[in-house]
């Protein structure tokens, strides 16, 4: 086992490993499984296969700054793609606030969420502009403490 290790390290020496670049492939490829365990297109499993042999070829390859190049291309087009749904990212992953863009100025307001749902009308601090938001969610009422019996 410890030689299967150490040949293992000898073979991986100057190799390139895994980068962000392959998680995001290999999450792809997960994904691809589990959708094709229910749609089952041929289709899908070629892109599979494909997915993995790039998976590897980049894993144990040995042209190290392409590798990085191609990773660094990667992480820069997942910022551009991801920016326009940086709000609704940030609206679902915290509870408590509501994120809006100001009308005029595009300044991302953090606004505490209100007892209604409705239009809000809110005062951008950066350019004084009165936004009207609509808020879909609201203040949820959270128990502290339960009354116990009558008394
Ligand atoms: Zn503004």
């Amino acid at each position: 086992m410890i030689n299967f290790i150490y040949k293992f390290k000898k073979f991986m020496y100057n190799r390139y490993g895994s980068d962000e670049l392959s998680k995001a492939l290999f999450y792809l490829y997960i994904l691809l499984v589990l959708v094709n365990l229910f749609v089952r297109f041929n289709i899908i499993f070629y892109i599979e296969l494909i997915l993995m042999i790039i998976i590897l070829l980049r894993y144990f390859s040995k042209n190290i700054s392409k590798r990085e190049k191609e990773n660094i291309i990667f992480l820069k087009s997942k910022t551009f793609i991801l920016k326009p749904f940086k709000n609704i990212i940030r609206n679902l992953k915290d509870k408590n606030n509501v994120y809006k863009k100001c009308h005029k100025c595009k300044t991302i307001l953090k606004l505490p969420l209100p007892s209604k749902i409705g239009f809000k009308i809110v005062k951008c601090p950066e350019c004084n502009y009165r936004n009207k938001f609509l808020v879909l969610r609201k203040q949820k009422i959270k128990i502290i403490r339960k009354k116990k019996g009558n008394d």
